[in-house]
């Protein structure tokens, strides 16, 4: 057996996922302090407190800088080595958040209890989906008013299509938030808030579902609604089945209180023993097996680096097999050439270190050269294969983009495709015109900021940008598709990428909706190919 073998398989990898404001920083803070990784909560991300300024390169910096440094968590708990991967959101919300999902073994998803499902939950867990990960539910902010647990759970099932298990249930919540009962044990844990010295926390008891004193504790209605709620749920939700939610069909979900770190233990100790160590992944030659003593990687995640002095990148890769150890010699399979992995680099909390090693399971980021590319594989052994590659994912906003002074064409054509090649933005064209102009997609808007201040100070060319109403693009899966062939609709653009494949770009849902009831056999998809 390899000699990798126990440290292998206490790793486990997950991304945490919620819209803005739903806990996922308490959350994930909470985690850390159970893995004695942080000695205090509050320390994890230094939160942008004032309203984000765009044309200030340094806030830009500031914000990338944050979400490097707090991308990748790593503690332990319990035996098991824990890899978390922070899905930047607010303004930082890019392509490389989706990205991060790739790297991830499962997610865990924080829901605000008095919001339910919103905006970027639904982006990301389509993601989630699109890798069949496990997704684990994690309902917050149970000491504030909270939506109805049962409603809550059919709009995660309605809206996510993704069918719930709850492992606890609330009782009450806000100021009559009373406790969870576990549906495992029959217990109930009872929670009371408590302030010490400004951060807040809760009292907690355990009784059993049976215990006399149970009805006094929670008061009469809340005992017998209970009561009722148990009745309902055992014959009304899904029952619990493993396969199904490591299939990522069946979203085991939890109640809690993050912020009071209440549910937080409970849950992390059950969502350990659900998941498993890093399973296979696929690849050109079959699937490679993460205990194999051949060390393999992919890279899912280029970072420029913002200082002009240094015009490094760091690559983010996954480790997927075996063992990574400083200084060994890898293959870079795309760019064919061996060569030493330099500076190889973890992130703990708010510190980066260089290491000497790391395993199937972690992520570590590289000295890149200017080399690597989204979805490149690495490895150190003499077959040469290649690691599925990573989706391109739908870009939101468009834009055209022109350089201002003509006689700077080759300039701009070089900065413009390099940063497409760190996947930072996506280029386009017109469908039918040559290469004067070109389109710009993507995911979040600051990348516009960052494409126009690096164009004019890494490439010296001034631009001029001019948004697109269009927020919906289609990639077409019909092979060898005829654009001509196509019965078009206004409010329609037909464009192309670099390679000349088709693309289309919609203005809003319904356009979309109208464009595939008119074309029998279209289809489209919110997925590019891989790159
Ligand atoms: P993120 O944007 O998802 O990372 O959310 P944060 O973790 O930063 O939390 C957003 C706000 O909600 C902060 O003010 C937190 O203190 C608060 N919060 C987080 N969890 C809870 C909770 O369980 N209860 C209450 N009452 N507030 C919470």
């Amino acid at each position: 057996m390899s000699n990798n073998y126990e440290q292998i398989k206490k790793r486990r990898t997950f991304a945490i996922i919620s819209h803005p404001d739903a806990g996922k920083t308490t959350l994930t803070e909470k985690f850390l302090l159970y893995g004695g990784a942080i000695n205090q909560a509050g320390s994890v991300k230094g939160k942008a407190t004032s309203k984000h300024a765009v044309s200030d390169w340094m806030e830009i910096e500031k914000q990338r800088g944050i979400s490097v440094t707090s991308s990748v968590l790593q503690f332990n708990y319990d035996d098991c080595c824990i890899n978390i991967l922070d899905t930047p959101g607010h303004q930082d919300f890019s392509e490389d958040t989706y990205r991060t999902l790739m790297a991830a073994d499962s997610a865990v998803m924080v829901i605000d209890a008095s919001k339910g499902v919103e905006a970027q939950t639904r982006k990301l867990f389509k993601v989630c989906v699109l890798r069949n990960i496990p997704i684990f539910t994690f309902i917050n902010k149970m000491d504030r008013d909270a939506n109805d647990p049962f409603d809550l759970l059919d709009e995660i099932e309605k809206e996510l299509g993704i069918k719930t298990c709850p492992i606890n249930w609330p009782i009450g919540s806000g100021k009559e938030f009373k406790g969870v009962y576990d549906r495992n044990t029959n217990h109930i844990t009872t929670f009371k808030a408590i302030s010490t010295g400004g951060s807040k926390e809760a009292a907690s008891t355990e009784v059993d579902l049976k215990d006399d004193s149970l009805k006094a504790m929670l008061g009469e209605s809340f005992h017998e609604k209970l009561l009722e709620d148990i009745e309902l749920l055992d014959g009304a939700s899904a029952e619990f089945d493993m396969e199904e939610v490591s299939k990522g069909k069946l979203s085991p979900v939890f109640f809690g209180s993050a912020l009071t770190n209440f549910g937080v233990e409970n849950f992390l100790q059950h969502f350990l023993t659900m998941t498993t160590s890093p399973l296979p992944r696929n690849s050109s030659v079959g699937k490679i097996d993460p205990f194999d003593e051949d060390f393999s990687a992919f890279v899912f995640k280029i970072q420029a680096n913002m200082n002009k002095a240094h015009r490094d990148r760091i690559a983010f890769m996954r480790i997927c097999s075996g063992k990574f150890e400083a200084g060994m010699e890898v293959l870079h399979v795309q760019g064919g050439k061996k060569m030493k992995l330099s500076q190889p680099q973890q992130l703990m909390a708010q510190e980066r270190k260089i290491i000497d090693e790391a395993y199937a399971g972690d992520i570590i980021g590289v000295f890149d050269p200017g080399i690597f590319s989204i979805g490149d594989t690495i490895t150190n052994s003499n077959k040469k294969f290649l690691f599925e590659g990573i989706p391109t994912f739908a870009p939101e906003h468009f834009a055209r983009v022109r350089q201002i002074d003509t006689m700077k064409r080759k300039q701009f054509m070089k900065g413009i495709t390099q940063i497409a090649q760190e996947g930072a933005i996506q280029i386009f064209q017109e469908f039918n015109s040559g290469m004067e102009e070109i389109i710009v997609g993507a995911v979040g808007v600051l990348q516009f900021d960052v494409l126009k201040y690096r164009l004019e100070n890494e490439y010296g060319c001034d631009i001029r940008m001019e948004s697109l109403p269009y927020e919906h693009i289609r990639w077409i899966e019909n092979e060898n598709y005829d654009m001509n062939d196509l019965k078009t609709i206004s409010d329609l653009k037909k464009i192309k990428d670099m390679k000349g494949n088709p693309l289309l770009l919609f203005a809003n849902v319904w356009s979309i909706k109208t464009l595939l009831d008119r074309n029998e056999g279209l289809k489209l998809s919110e997925f590019g190919k891989n790159m």
